[in-house]
């Protein structure tokens, strides 16, 4: 079933290219600045961030916090997630702000240390996981959660309760997973919506989803 929708979406969308970045940190950075709003805000935050060369870690390290929030400010929550960000960099001073010192650990170890973190939570965590160190971990978000409840017609009550559902019924394939989770999030914001457009999805033609079924 999960690959069969992987391929339904592959079709409509394409391949998405993930993560939208054009280094390791900037990833991160995008990975904690998302939390809570829109990409598109995200975007606007990354903007301000390059314009002045801030997407350096050491860079970033040594602005102080407060300059930081204004210029995130279009993320939302700025303030939290400077201080996100901040937490995040004191991380890394420890590895001498390269990420290459750590992918020497295995994914779980990775998985614990990027989780001590303050304001590093399981999406952020596998995000950095799956779309830096390549780790074939799935990455669960709202639209995962709402999308796959309504396709499966189960109320999956965890995080890793549907993490696992994943990882056990497909390759573990960094590759597949990265592309996979893109895909949801593409679909979920154009036909799988709050008030999901069951007439129009190409999912449903394939007679897999439950809630559509059940209509
Ligand atoms: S059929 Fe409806 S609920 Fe199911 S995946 Fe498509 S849009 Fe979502």
């Amino acid at each position: 079933m999960l690959k069969k929708i992987f391929e339904v979406l592959y079709k409509i969308y394409g391949p998405q290219n993930w993560w939208p970045s054009d280094s390791d940190f900037e990833t991160a950075v995008g990975a904690i600045l998302t939390q809570s709003v829109s990409w598109r805000n995200v975007e606007m935050a990354i903007h301000n961030l390059r314009r002045v060369d801030l997407l350096n870690p050491k860079k970033m390290y040594e602005c102080p916090e407060d300059i930081l929030e204004n210029i995130i400010k279009p993320a939302g929550f700025f303030k939290v997630k400077a201080r996100r960000l901040k937490n995040f960099l004191e991380f890394m001073k420890n590895y001498d702000f390269d990420f290459d010192e750590l992918r020497q650990y295995d994914t779980d170890t990775l998985r614990n240390l990027l989780l001590s973190v303050s304001g590093v939570g399981k999406e952020t965590a596998d995000t950095i996981l799956l779309y830096i160190f390549k780790r074939p971990v799935f990455v669960v978000d709202a639209y995962t959660l709402r999308m796959f409840k309504r396709l499966t017609g189960k109320d999956w009550k965890t995080y890793e309760e549907l993490q696992d559902f994943f990882h056990k019924n497909l390759e573990n394939d960094p590759d597949l997973f990265g592309e996979y989770h893109a895909l949801i999030v593409a679909h979920s914001k154009s036909i799988c919506k709050k008030k999901p457009v069951c007439d129009m999805c190409q999912v449903n033609q394939e007679g897999i989803c439950e809630k559509a079924t059940e209509s």
